[in-house]
């Protein structure tokens, strides 16, 4: 009956991730949710954005890691409100994880909600947040084929950062046979060629937010 265990633990995830949708539109707040391996990089990508974007609008930051306050510790020195959850062996956040966090943070000036899931290609995926968009990080020494192995994210997400992307050459990366692959699961996703460290493709990757969140203040 495993089956039907799950079927019930996503409808129940589901449910509150509506009410999430729904409390975070009423204050106008653009949510993104951020999902890739471990070590692709999300962390100095948001650092990176946080940087370019907290003058500009009211940014919160949520944390997930299984273990350690190392990113939360990471964002807060950019000035940013964070809260980090420790999932304690789980490998992805799922809504009531969520909504705890939240309870932490003050969102009444804020205009742009970050999550940085855990790091997993997989089950992150199927567990909705409440997010207005998923966005998925794939780091060029992974390899080409992540978006033929891993389609469900690739599926699901708005925009796929492709990050360090200054490692192409020496990674081997075939990026026509990767974007092919991509096209065929997901048409309508938005690409940005990303190297968080050297600042490639991050301003246009923070404009493409800074849009985003313009819309859904007009809502
Ligand atoms: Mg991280
Ligand atoms: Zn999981």
């Amino acid at each position: 009956m495993e089956i039907k265990v799950k079927k019930n633990v996503l409808g129940k995830n589901d449910r509150l991730a509506a009410e999430i949708r729904k409390y975070l539109s009423e204050k106008g707040i653009f949510a993104i949710n951020l999902i890739s391996s471990p070590g692709a990089g999300k962390t100095t990508i948001l650092e990176e954005t946080c940087a370019r974007l907290k003058d500009k609008l009211g940014i919160a930051v949520v944390e997930g890691d299984i273990t350690t306050t190392r990113d939360a510790d990471r964002i807060a020195r950019h000035g940013v409100p964070v809260h980090q959850i420790e999932t304690q062996g789980a490998c992805h956040l799922d809504a009531r994880m969520l909504e705890n966090a939240l309870e932490h943070l003050d969102l009444d000036k804020v205009d742009l909600l970050i999550i940085e899931n855990v790091g997993n290609l997989v089950c992150p995926a199927t567990f909705d947040l409440g997010e207005d968009a998923k966005i998925v990080v794939l780091s060029v020494p992974e390899g080409d084929d992540k978006p033929a192995k891993y389609p469900g994210i690739f599926r699901r997400a708005k925009v796929l950062l492709l990050n360090k992307i200054d490692l192409l050459e020496i990674s081997g990366f075939d990026k026509e046979k990767a974007l092919r692959d991509l096209a065929e699961i997901n048409p309508d996703i938005t690409v940005f060629e990303t190297s968080a460290t050297k600042g490639t493709g991050m301003d246009e990757w923070c404009q493409w937010l800074a849009d985003r969140v313009a819309e859904k203040k007009k809502k």
